[in-house]
């Protein structure tokens, strides 16, 4: 049987960072993914902040790193629009499935071992390690590691195996749908577009996320509880975009998108969860690339230190809740009542907010400034329904 320090599981963005930092601090590392290739299918709109490099230390390729975007226009359901341009709105849109095999590249030659079409099927403690039965190309086979990284997404079900309850409540999941389309005409191709609305996108939004002049990522995301299909949803307001309706579509995608229920403790003996897995997604967008990236190289540090001294347990691990809640944890929690106030909110409401709100107030909001939110409903006197709406969430 093969033995490694750890053996991560999911090799998306999170598993793929983890084996990087992990291989490099010198730590014996296998990453399987049950994917025939790294990075395909695709099932993002692909945008990434592009703060999110300089936090993680890395250098936007052009190879993978294709549209630049300046800024973000969210757009009320009578179509009232809010720009919002600064620093922290600076970003691109990727092709993911070339960002990830770079990320796999720099894993590989680091040192990491790395498996496609190989299913973890089982993973069982035995002798103060993890003995892990991967399918292989359909042969099962067996590999024990010290430690096992849950990088496996939203469907996770390795931590789950392993005592942790990863399994997210329906009201906090999102279904998204995405075309991918060519041949379409819209307005500001160096910034997403997020429509807001009820009839449009209930619990969430539909998007245009440029990647060319005339080609765009374009989705929807909704609350896992609405009866309507996400897909259902998404025709009807292409079809009612006169730009988009001539387009073509390239390639379709959908997926669930975990937008709340964060996990407090995230480790167990053998075990650390990252990325989609632990839920370790923004609320409000929804963007979990950068996130699940930066928990990995938080747990990667944990997990070398964790190999060094030869202690496996969930008191050599559960370090890296501190980490994690302190660097980032804390502010999705406080994006998550946003998110609950938008989610209360009526199309009257929303109409009544654009009035009022600044692009200012809303990149406060979106980085979980709450007292900003407070402070929008002082302007709100004539919608008082609103304001309890708001403050209900925001004190
Ligand atoms: C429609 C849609 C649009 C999105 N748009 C954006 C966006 O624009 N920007 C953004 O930042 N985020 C976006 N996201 C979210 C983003 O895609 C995720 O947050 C991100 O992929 C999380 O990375 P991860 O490594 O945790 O998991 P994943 O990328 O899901 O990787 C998990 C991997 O584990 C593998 N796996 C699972 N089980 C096993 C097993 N038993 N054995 C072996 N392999 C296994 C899977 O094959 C998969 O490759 C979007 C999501 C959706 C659905």
């Amino acid at each position: 049987m093969q033995k490694y320090d750890v053996a991560i599981v999911g090799a998306g963005p999170g598993g793929l960072m983890a084996a990087w930092k992990l291989a490099e601090k010198g730590v014996s590392v296998i990453c399987f993914d049950k994917k025939q290739e790294i990075g395909v299918p695709v099932r993002c709109a692909e945008g990434l902040g592009g703060a999110a490099f300089e936090r993680l230390g890395i250098e936007p390729d052009p190879a993978w790193a294709t549209w630049e975007i300046k800024g973000a226009a969210l757009y009320s359901p009578s179509g009232k629009k809010i720009e919002v341009t600064s620093e922290e709105t600076m970003g691109v849109v990727l092709e993911r499935r070339i960002f990830e095999k770079w990320l796999a590249r720099k894993a590989a030659n680091a040192g990491a071992k790395i498996f496609v079409k190989n299913h973890v099927r089982g993973v069982e403690r035995k002798d103060k390690g993890v003995e892990l039965t991967v399918s292989q190309h359909g042969t099962e086979n067996k590999f024990f590691a010290n430690i096992v990284i849950a990088a496996d997404g939203v469907d996770s079900i390795i931590a789950r195996k392993m005592g942790i309850n990863t399994t997210g409540k329906l009201i906090d999941v999102d279904s998204g749908f995405q075309y991918e389309m060519a041949g379409i005409d819209f307005e500001g191709s160096d910034r997403i577009h997020l429509y807001f609305g009820n009839k449009i996108a209930p619990r969430g939004y539909c998007w245009i996320f440029p990647k060319g002049e005339h080609e765009a990522n374009v989705g929807i995301g909704i609350g896992g509880t609405i009866q309507e299909t996400a897909r259902e949803y998404l025709d009807k307001w292409i079809a009612s975009k006169e730009g988009l309706k001539k387009g073509s579509i390239i390639h379709v995608n959908s997926g669930a998108i975990p937008v709340g229920g964060f996990l407090e403790d995230m480790t167990a003996d053998n075990l650390v969860v990252v990325g989609d897995a632990a839920h370790q997604v923004n609320p409000v967008h929804g963007g979990g690339i950068a996130l699940a990236m930066q928990a990995a190289q938080i747990a990667a540090g944990v997990i070398a230190e964790a190999v060094e001294k030869k202690e496996y347990s969930h008191d050599a691990l559960k370090g890296y809740n501190k980490l994690w809640y302190d660097a980032k944890g804390n502010s999705l929690k406080k994006i998550l009542k946003i998110r609950h106030m938008l989610e209360e909110m009526d199309d009257k409401d929303f109409e009544s907010l654009v009035d009022k709100i600044t692009s200012e107030d809303v990149m406060k909001l979106a980085r979980g400034e709450l007292a900003t939110g407070v402070k929008v409903t002082a302007k709100l006197v004539t919608a008082p329904g609103l304001v309890k709406k708001m403050l209900k969430h925001l004190k």
